[in-house]
Formats: C-alpha cells, structure tokens, sequence
C-alpha cells in the first residue's frame, strides 16, 4: 500500500507549518499550485512564493498543476480549458519544475475536461471520494479522500489502516492548516499525529507520479539504460544476489512473464562489494509498439544454465513503466530504475 499527502492550492502555512512537520518524519508530499496566485492568495489566503515552492521542490516534494486561476473547467468551453491546462503547465516548467500530474479545482470533472486533461498530463486527481487499487484502473480518475474541520485524527488513521488492510493507495487530500475558520483545514495537532503514525508504520508515502511512474518513451531498437539503487538493497543478505528486469505486456506478473519483450539481469556480489550500477540495454527493433510493465524479481540462486531462478526474495510489478513508440529517430531516452523500498 502507498499513501500520498496532496496539499491543494499550495497555501503559505503549508510551507510555513506542514513543511517542517512532514520532514521531521521524513515525509514528502504533493503541491497543487495555482499558478496566477504564486505568492498571492487564494479565497482570502496566502499562497507560498516561488522561492518556498522551489526549496520544498529540492527537498523531494512534487509539483502539480492546480490551473491558473482556480476555475470551475466544466463551466468553460474547451479553448479556455486548455488555456488553464497549457499555460499553467509551461508556467511550472519554465521555472524548471517537471509538471505530471493536474489537481482538479473545486473537482469540476467529467469525460471532457478528462479528455483534455490526458492531452498535457500523465495524471488527474478529481475529488472523488475513494481509494485507487494497485495497479491503478485510471489515473484520470484518481480518487481520494479529503479532511475537512471536523475530520478526527481517528477517521484519518482509519483511512490508512484500511489502505494497509487492502493494499490500496490513498491519496489523502489536504488544504490550510491551522485555519479552523475555514471548512477545508487541518490543525497542526493532527497533521503532526498523522506524520508521526505513517512513520511509526513503516507505511510507504510517495508522490503522485512516483507511484504512476510516468512511462518513459523508447523506439525499437533504441536503448534503455536502467541505474539501480544497490545500496537500498544491501538488506538481502551477504552472499551475491541476482536482480532481473522483466518486460513485457500485462498488469500481472503471470502475464508479463507469458508476454514478455526482454529480460536484463543484474548480480552483485556483496562479498567483493563489485557490482553493476547501471546498464544499457537495447529494444528489440522487431518490437510491438505499445506499453509494457516491468517484473522485478530479486533473487539469491539462479541457474545460469537453464536460466532458472532459485530462491525468490521479492518481485514487484511497475506497471506502465516503458512505451515503445515509431519514428523517434535516433534518440535515446533514459529511465531511471530504482528500488528504494525493500
Ligand atoms: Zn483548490
């Protein structure tokens, strides 16, 4: 289970406030920024500068677009729908900020705005009430759930506790801290107690696009080059250990093994401490174009002659983790590999 903290419209208190608390705990979270109200103020309200977006940015959080104005989309014909879409997006850009992910204002949302939204981004969180399933069903229709003034510190752990018991991901929808006048708050009190349970936990907390994994893009015949983490993985023991990189078609891992692209393994021999941390490896040129997932298994024995894999630790599926696509001439695009978590 994953769970994301999203704060919408960016508000100053969340820099001021929500900033150190969730980093005592080492936690990170999402900014849903309204770009013409950048250092201004939103609803009465002052929202963070550049400057304080920029330094929580550094510090690992992530950059959604939130439109630029804050309008009601569903009201607007699709020109002005896109001007808030587009112009936002090359606002945060331009700033340096890689933007994936829009936050729906006021949840006006439906099949056109979600049509015009996949248009510049890889994700869309409306306000739908809900958890996503792992893998997600749409990511333009990203649920979550929201905390308003009355919101116990109990409802809010229960929200965790029943993603943890379903192996969900929750996205927990957050706006002015502190502010007890105003019906979209939390106080400090419960933000610090929610921090400090997720930490005590061991519950995973990652952005909006570290848990969709944006799909990089790659032409047949064109090389991935994947760096591994080896230091999040030392955990597994003392002797060499094998990880392999499965692509293929499917959500599963039954069917990407049965739809499989290409296979890479990596060893590291933790008794030397020599291993590989990184490698190119090229796409088939007969490849079908389209989307494939990633397998990760991690292994302790392997068979280099049957290529049998002994002795599983740990496998996971990335869904949507690499889109093959014609006519990128000969540019190479790059994806990072990483597991963190283990
Ligand atoms: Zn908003």
């Amino acid at each position: 289970m994953v769970v994301t903290l999203c704060f919408d419209d960016a508000y100053e208190e969340v820099y001021t406030i929500g900033f150190p608390i969730l980093t005592g705990y080492g936690i990170r979270g999402t900014l849903g920024i309204i770009t013409n109200e950048i250092g201004g103020s939103f609803e009465g309200y002052p929202i963070m500068n550049l400057n304080q977006m920029t330094e929580m940015h550094n510090n690992g959080w992530e950059i959604a677009s939130h439109s630029v104005t804050h309008p009601s989309l569903t009201d607007l014909n699709d020109g002005a729908v896109t001007n808030e879409l587009a112009n936002s997006k090359n606002t945060l850009e331009s700033f340096g900020f890689d933007v994936n992910a829009f936050i729906v204002p006021f949840g006006a949302y439906d099949d056109r705005i979600a049509s015009l939204v996949s248009q510049y981004y890889y994700s869309c969180r409306p306000s739908i009430w809900g958890t996503n399933s792992i893998p997600v069903a749409d990511r333009y229709w990203l649920k979550s759930k929201w905390v308003v003034n009355t919101t116990s510190l109990g409802e809010i752990i229960s929200w965790i506790d029943d993603a943890k018991a379903n192996n969900t991901w929750l996205i927990i929808m957050l706006h002015n801290i502190d502010r007890s006048e105003r019906e979209y708050n939390i106080s400090s009190e419960n933000l610090s107690a929610i921090s400090q349970y997720i930490a005590e936990q061991n519950i995973n907390v990652l952005n909006i696009s570290e848990v969709l994994n944006p799909s990089p893009e790659v032409e047949q015949g064109g090389t991935i080059r994947e760096t591994i983490n080896w230091d999040a993985l030392v955990g597994v023991g003392t002797h060499p250990f094998y990880l392999f990189s499965m692509y293929g078609v499917g959500t599963t891992e039954s069917e990407i093994l049965a739809n499989q692209l290409m296979v890479h393994w990596f060893v590291k021999d933790v008794a030397t401490g020599t291993y590989t941390t990184s490698i190119n490896a090229t796409v088939p040129s007969n490849a079908p174009i389209g989307t494939y997932s990633c397998l990760t298994i991690i292994a302790d024995d392997f068979n280099t002659t049957t290529g049998d894999i002994l002795g599983i630790y740990d496998s996971e599926v990335d869904a949507n983790v690499l889109t093959i696509v014609p006519g990128l001439g000969a540019t190479i695009v790059s994806t990072n590999f990483m597991r963190v978590a283990f």
